[in-house]
């Protein structure tokens, strides 16, 4: 995996305009979380690195977004939101599916996702789509 030095939420953002996931991994127990953190949430090293994760996992809950919590995000209602539990470890809230789209990306029981990116607004996002079952 690439090894990145900035582990600021900044980094994250960098790499979603780049199409890549950024996390944190502790170099001692190589537990992975979300980029921001100063110490491992698992045993509480400053070791860590920035790696560019794989983009799957899998989505484990989902909502339809009705009223947008911002006036940007307005003109997109209605659109899907979930917790996506990524391969690498940690839970992602994202977008389900392009929000500008209005494909029905199916809800309920757990399913495959891979990773994808939009630009919205200005500021490109992850987002999950699902993966046929291989
Ligand atoms: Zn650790």
């Amino acid at each position: 995996m690439l090894k990145l030095t900035d582990n600021s939420p900044a980094s994250y953002w960098a790499g979603c305009a780049q199409g890549a996931l950024r996390l944190s991994r502790c170099e001692d127990c190589q537990s992975v979380q979300m980029l921001g953190t100063q110490h491992c949430s698992t045993c509480w090293s400053a070791e860590l690195a920035v790696i560019e994760a794989q983009l799957t996992g899998t989505l484990v809950a989902d909502s339809v977004v009705h009223r947008a919590p911002r006036a940007e995000l307005e003109s997109l209602t209605p659109y899907r939101i979930g917790v996506v539990k990524l391969d690498a470890g940690p839970y992602l809230q994202i977008w389900v599916g392009d929000p500008r789209d209005d494909v029905d990306h199916g809800r309920g029981a757990p399913a495959a996702v891979t990773i994808s990116f939009v630009s919205v607004n200005g500021c490109t996002y992850p987002v999950a789509v699902h993966r046929p079952p291989s």
